[in-house]
């Protein structure tokens, strides 16, 4: 190899890369579900951040691992309180899509100081904007993305 060493072609490689080739696979709990339920469930799927859909499984709201030990301090019981009373809700939830950059994901993470973003696609119905969740970007996507740029095992096929 001796080509470039300033790493301009890794950065080119890192503009490429897009949320549809690094996202994994949602982890979503209905809005009437328990705190206790998405406890569950987080402890399950092994995942920071759960997103919450309505009956339509229109985006609707997201959990952070806060939130449920939040909702744990009080003396209320977890199995009578629906996820819907303590999640951030739409509109004040970030979201990014397939062809939104990588970065532009990471760039998100970083100046809302959260853990992770749903990968959403747009539905319109009567003039309305809904949102119907296929993906997750977190922190661990972004850390995974980074390493193979360097193992060159990324998309967008480079040899180191
Ligand atoms: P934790 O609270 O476990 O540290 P986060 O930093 O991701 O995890 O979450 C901080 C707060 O921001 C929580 O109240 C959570 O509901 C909210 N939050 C998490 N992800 C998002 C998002 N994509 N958009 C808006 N708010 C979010």
């Amino acid at each position: 190899y001796t080509g470039d060493r300033s790493g301009k072609a890794e950065a080119d490689r890192l503009k490429k890369m897009r949320v549809k080739d690094y996202q994994s696979l949602p982890v979503v709990v209905k809005e009437v579900s328990t705190v206790y339920d998405a406890i569950v469930t987080m402890f399950l799927e092994d995942v920071g951040t759960i997103f919450v859909v309505n009956d339509k499984d229109e985006l609707s709201g997201i959990l952070s691992r806060k939130d449920l030990l939040r909702a744990s301090m009080g003396k209320q019981e977890l199995e009578n309180i629906p996820v819907s009373i303590i999640m951030t809700r739409m509109p004040n939830v970030a979201v990014c899509f397939e062809e939104d950059t990588l970065l532009e994901a990471a760039n998100q993470l970083i100046h809302k100081q959260i853990d992770g973003l749903p990968v959403v696609e747009k539905r319109v119905e009567n003039d309305e904007t809904f949102y119907g969740v296929i993906g997750r970007i977190s922190k661990t996507t972004i850390t995974e993305a980074f390493v193979s740029l360097v193992n060159g095992d990324d998309e967008t096929g480079s040899q180191l």
